[in-house]
C-alpha cells in the first residue's frame, strides 16, 4: 500500500483533491476527523481535556462538546493548548488506520492535514503532496463555501505558514488557480503515478 500525505493552506483544494481520490479507490483520512476520534476515544486525552477545558468538554452521552472546546480553542486564543494535548497522538492513530486500511486491500492510503509538515512523523508517509492556490482565490472559494467574511478568512490564512516556502520539501505540487475539472485532472494523473510506482 503507497501512503500519501496532502497538505495546504485553507482553502487550497486538499479536500477537493483527497474526494477525487477517495472517488477512485483510496483510503481517505482526514486529520481533523482522526483528532475527534482521539479527543473521545483515548482516555489519556479525555482527561488531559477535562482537567484544561473543563468536563463541560464532553456532553452527557461521553460526545466530545465541539462548541464549547471551539470557543475556547479558538474564541480564547487556546489553540495551541488543545493542539499540544491531541497532536502527539495523532501519529500512532493514522498508523492504526494505515493498518486498517491495508487489511482491507486498499492500495492508497491518504492523509489529509494542514498541519501535516509539523507534525510528520519520519518514514509514515512515502509521497506528500501540496496543493497550492493564489490567495484571492482562496478567499473566494472560502467565502462561498463557509459563508465566512473575506477578513475572517485572511485572519485564517495569516495564522498558517506560507506554504508557497515549503515546495523544496514536498514530492508533488498542484497549483489550483484554474477550474474545478483542472484540478480533478491534475489529481487523477498524481492517482495514477501512485498506482505505477505501486506496480513496479
Ligand atoms: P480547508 O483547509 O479550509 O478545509 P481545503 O484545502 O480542503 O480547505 P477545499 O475544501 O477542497 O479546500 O476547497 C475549498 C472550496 O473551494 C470548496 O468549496 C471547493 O469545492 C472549492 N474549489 C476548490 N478548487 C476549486 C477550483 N479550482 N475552482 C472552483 N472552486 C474550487
Amino acid at each position: 500500500m503507497i501512503t500519501v500525505g496532502v497538505t495546504g493552506g485553507i482553502g487550497s483544494g486538499k479536500s477537493t483533491v483527497c474526494d477525487v481520490w477517495a472517488e477512485l479507490g483510496a483510503y481517505v483520512l482526514n486529520a481533523d476527523e482522526l483528532a475527534k476520534q482521539v479527543m473521545v476515544t483515548n482516555d489519556e486525552v479525555k482527561k488531559q481535556l477535562v482537567d484544561s477545558f473543563g468536563s463541560e468538554s464532553f456532553l452527557d452521552d461521553g460526545e466530545l462538546n465541539t462548541k464549547h472546546l471551539a470557543n475556547e480553542a479558538f474564541g480564547k486564543g487556546r489553540v495551541k493548548e488543545l493542539n499540544a494535548i491531541v497532536h502527539p497522538k495523532l501519529p500512532a492513530a493514522a498508523s492504526q488506520k494505515m493498518k486498517e486500511a491495508e487489511a482491507q486491500g486498499y492500495d492508497i492510503f491518504v492523509y489529509e492535514a494542514a498541519l501535516l509538515l509539523e507534525n510528520l512523523e519520519p518514514g509514515l508517509l512515502d509521497y506528500i503532496v501540496l496543493v497550492l492556490a493564489d490567495e484571492d482565490h482562496r478567499i473566494e472559494r472560502v467565502k462561498q463555501r463557509d459563508y465566512s467574511s473575506e477578513t475572517e478568512i485572511r485572519q485564517r490564512i495569516k495564522k498558517q505558514r506560507n506554504f508557497e516556502n515549503v515546495t523544496e520539501r514536498v514530492d508533488y505540487v498542484i497549483r489550483n488557480n484554474g477550474t474545478l475539472e483542472e484540478l480533478e485532472k491534475k489529481a487523477e494523473i498524481i492517482y495514477q503515478n501512485f498506482l505505477t510506482e505501486r506496480d513496479t
